[in-house]
């Protein structure tokens, strides 16, 4: 039996289904990319979203500034951008420069346009479980657990991370399945403890391959967002060669979260483009 969740096959699935969908409008959803100083890792992932966003007709626009500009200019972009009725997504590429004030960039994006769901106003939407744009990679994460049919409803699922970006949104998005949440995070005593009652074990700390064969349960679903790289090779937070035999369910670091994440920020920008044009049906 496969045990492997292959994030890249399932992202490639769904980005097939978005392409159909998008080659029958006549104007083309478009995204864009604000990007503030220097950053190799930041540069990859931009050139890879701006090919995904390209290869299924999506129009991609890359913004760069550099690190000494002011963030008057910056926040006047965003509002442009915001205004301009042609872009139906904004996000600015983190990290971002410490002297920048990220929140408050963040939050000049029109939360209808913030495809990252990173705004104080999409955040608070997802825990009041009300409609609004969701962070991609916990997105992700849930979209690849239900298209392998797993039933959440009822399960404990550990997370092990509680940042912005990926921990909190998951708890969020795992109560709204009727799953029973515990967070784990650096603070935590005994994580093991924790790991090992986990039916369904997400892990997001970036510690590399931290979780060993006796910190997960058997047949346990285990979900590494992690992307660590060592030695040049990229890494997950999940020891995989120790832990394969014990579970159920596995992702792979890469080919597993990673490509989701790209993928559900495509899904957020054609979701706001159909928000935008009226086209979208509850
Ligand atoms: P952050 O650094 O923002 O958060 C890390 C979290 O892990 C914190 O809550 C921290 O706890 C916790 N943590 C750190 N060390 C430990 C430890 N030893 N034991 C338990 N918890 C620990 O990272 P992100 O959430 O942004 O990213 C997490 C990982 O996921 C990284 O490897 C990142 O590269 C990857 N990632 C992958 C994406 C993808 O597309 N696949 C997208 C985004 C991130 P505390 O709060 O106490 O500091």
């Amino acid at each position: 039996m496969n045990k492997i969740i292959d994030g890249k096959m399932i992202s490639n699935q769904l980005k097939n289904e978005l392409k159909l969908e998008i080659d029958k409008l006549d104007r083309k959803p478009c995204v864009v990319d604000i990007q503030i100083g220097e950053n190799d890792a930041s540069n990859i992932y931009i050139r890879n979203k701006k090919r995904e966003a390209e290869n299924i007709g999506m129009k991609f626009i890359h913004i760069k500034f550099d690190e000494n500009i002011d963030e008057e200019t910056i926040i006047n972009k965003i509002y442009e951008l915001n205004k301009d009725d042609s872009v139906n997504g904004i996000l600015i590429q983190l990290p971002i420069p410490d002297k920048f004030n990220q929140k408050k960039l963040i939050n000049c994006i029109d939360p209808i346009k913030d495809v990252d769901g990173l705004t104080t106003e999409n955040i608070g939407r997802l825990f009041l479980n009300e409609e609004g744009l969701i962070s991609c990679t916990p997105n992700g994460v849930l979209k690849l657990l239900k298209i392998n049919n797993v039933d959440i409803s009822g399960k404990h699922v550990v997370i092990v991370g509680r940042s912005n970006l990926v921990g909190k949104p998951l708890i969020e998005l795992f109560l709204r399945e009727d799953a029973t949440v515990s967070v784990c995070h650096s603070k935590t005593i005994n994580l093991k403890k924790y790991t090992s009652d986990a039916d369904i074990l997400v892990v997001a700390c970036g510690v590399p391959k931290i979780i060993k064969k006796d910190m997960v349960k058997e047949d346990a679903i285990v979900i590494d967002v992690g992307i660590n790289k060592i030695d040049g090779k990229i890494s997950g937070d999940v020891d995989f060669d120790q832990v394969y035999d014990k579970v159920s369910l596995i992702t792979k670091v890469p080919g597993g979260v990673g490509p989701m994440t790209v993928t559900m920020l495509l899904y957020n920008t054609f979701y706001s483009y159909k928000k935008m044009n009226g086209l979208y049906d509850e």
